[in-house]
């Protein structure tokens, strides 16, 4: 084995975590890059977004030298739950692109999904059977 991978053996590498806070550094990066275009706040924000970037710089090297596994991989599973859960909510509150449309059941409230444009059509809900008409 070369001298570098008997080093990152047995360590935590690249996740799912790691790799949105290397993405989260570049990013940071273009806009501060952006940003210096603006003479008046130019050295406030080169600041802030440099501190920013050791802050995550620090914690991606911390993680991704972890020999400590068990922890790292709890924390990008929590990483990966609240992105879904982030997604979901996007996908549900961003109008239009989703195709879909959401109505609660007159009768026990559950929530259903018809796909949009087809019209005035009955919806009949999957849990108590109730039908009822909507338009999508
Ligand atoms: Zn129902």
């Amino acid at each position: 084995m070369s001298r570098l991978r008997r080093f990152l053996h047995g360590r935590n590498g690249f996740d799912a975590l790691n790799i949105a806070l290397l993405t989260a550094i570049i990013v940071v990066n273009i806009i501060s890059m952006g940003m210096q275009f603006i003479p008046a706040i130019r050295f406030v924000i080169a600041a802030a977004f440099g501190s920013f970037q050791l802050v995550l710089l620090a914690a991606f090297t911390v993680r991704a030298l972890s020999r400590n596994l068990t922890a790292r991989n709890r924390e990008n599973l929590a990483f990966i739950n609240g992105l879904t859960k982030v997604k979901r909510w996007l996908k549900r509150s961003l109008p239009g692109d989703s195709g879909f449309r959401f109505f609660k059941c007159p009768s026990c409230r559950h929530n259903l999904r018809v796909p949009k444009g087809k019209g005035h059509i009955f919806i009949t809900c999957p849990q108590c059977g109730e039908r009822f008409k909507r338009k999508t």
